[in-house]
């Protein structure tokens, strides 16, 4: 795909310069077109910090299918590090509602199930307003749109606060950029083609 004039490109599929893994150096493997995890060498996240926007990223489960449920394909994008849209091979593969793909981890299934066969590009494309604070006080919750392929799974959905598994959350005030975060768990998950593009003008 094209990348609109007004966007920020984070990575086109030549090197992972701009991006850093737990050591410093992004560890993950990025040749001709996409990135892959490499797995065990943990998450790697943007060196830039960014904020409210449209996040485009393509990716893509392994062909080779193994593993059920969280076991299949899994990986995440984290916006802003804390707040994860998940990754999933979800193509005949049942698991927990809202630890399926797309969803808002632990939070909310999507809309419906826009899977792709295990070794297709997918796409997100990801309407973010991040939260916003007064000091330690929260003023107004992040809000997220996720369209899936086309398909728009996440409805403004309000966030509840940063991902956890299976626990309650609540929101811990800090900046109002940071880093794009995609995660290892494991799987040979590939992406291609990521980009930003901050929302012009007055956000609530
Ligand atoms: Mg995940």
């Amino acid at each position: 795909g094209r990348v609109p004039s007004d966007a920020t490109v984070l990575f086109d599929g030549s090197h992972l310069g701009g991006w850093q893994g737990r050591d410093g150096e992004a560890k993950w493997k990025a040749e001709s077109y996409f990135m892959e995890v490499v797995p065990g060498t943990g998450d790697i996240q943007t060196r830039r910090g960014l904020g409210d926007g449209q996040y485009h990223l393509e990716w893509r489960a392994p062909h080779i299918v193994k593993g059920e449920s969280q076991g299949r394909g899994n990986s995440g994008v984290f916006l802003m590090t804390l707040y994860e849209i998940q990754v999933l091979d979800c193509r005949d593969n049942p698991t927990y509602a809202d630890g399926t793909t797309a969803a808002i981890y632990g939070q909310f299934p999507p809309l419906v199930n826009a899977c792709r066969k295990p070794g297709e590009w997918q796409s997100y494309d990801i309407l973010w307003t991040g939260p916003r604070f007064d000091g330690e006080r929260l003023l107004t919750p992040a809000f997220v749109t996720v369209i899936h392929n086309g398909i728009a799974v996440q409805h403004h959905r309000e966030i509840q606060g940063p991902t956890r598994h299976r626990q309650a959350t609540s929101y811990q005030a800090h900046a109002a950029e940071l880093p794009l975060k995609l995660q290892d768990h494991g799987d040979l998950v590939r992406y291609r083609n990521i980009w930003h593009r901050a929302f012009g003008g007055e956000t609530p």
